[in-house]
């Protein structure tokens, strides 16, 4: 497998976070470089490019080593990244998302049918809590709607199948990105571009989730 740029981005983006990437955008395909040049390139704090370098240095993305600087006096840390660690950390986000699809497959499973929602998508709760609240949303008292979640499920599983199928290397431009943070509300994706015939408003819900906003707009570039 060819490690490109947009692997490793995507990777570290989910794994370390989206501040990271500057520091590994410069650091990439350089060698012992120092914490104060990488915070000069970057134009930072270097504190902040500290602290994203440990950060990276957890998930051994980069590794360092030190050297007193006999002029100054004191230690300067030299950094270099890691690019193979890169397929590890793929694989192992491919297995979590395995693991998470799957749990929220079982959730669902055990709901089927069963799931309230609110139009404003500040709660989607099952049957009790929605006789708990009195079928309103407890955060804007919109009152809650029946959300049948048949969509959510075959999405799922299709969404499991697909990684399955993957085995988490193969295809993996822009659909990784989507299959990371897709599983945050798989009816909203499903019900967004899809006339699934149920009748839920469902699109003022996708919009207001970033999440799957996120993953709705990878899902369609996907398809172009
Ligand atoms: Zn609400």
């Amino acid at each position: 497998m060819k490690i490109t740029n947009t692997k490793i981005y995507d990777t570290v983006k989910e794994v370390v976070g989206e501040d990271s990437l500057k520091v590994v955008e410069f650091l990439k395909d350089k060698k012992n470089i120092s914490d104060f040049k990488i915070a000069e390139k970057v134009n930072a704090d270097i504190h902040d490019i500290r602290n994203i370098l440990y950060r990276l240095y957890n998930h051994n993305l980069v590794s360092y080593y030190r050297k007193k600087d006999r002029q100054k006096g004191w230690y300067i840390s030299y950094w270099t990244f890691n690019k193979k660690r890169i397929k590890d950390l793929m694989k192992n986000l491919h297995y979590s998302k395995i693991d998470k699809f799957t749990e929220r497959l079982q959730v669902e499973e055990a709901n089927r049918g069963n799931f309230y929602l609110c139009p404003n998508a500040c709660v989607r709760v099952n049957f009790e809590k929605a006789t708990d609240f009195e079928f309103k949303c407890p955060e804007c008292g919109v009152i809650l709607n029946h959300q049948d979640n048949g969509k959510t499920i075959e999405f799922l599983q299709g969404k499991i199948k697909e990684l399955h199928a993957t085995n988490g290397f193969a295809k993996m431009g822009h659909g990784f990105a989507a299959a990371g943070n897709g599983f945050g509300n798989g009816h909203s994706i499903v019900g967004n571009g899809h006339s699934n015939g149920n009748g839920h408003k469902i699109n003022s819900v996708t919009r207001s989730n970033k999440v799957v906003r996120k993953a709705t707009k990878a899902k369609s570039s996907k398809k172009k």
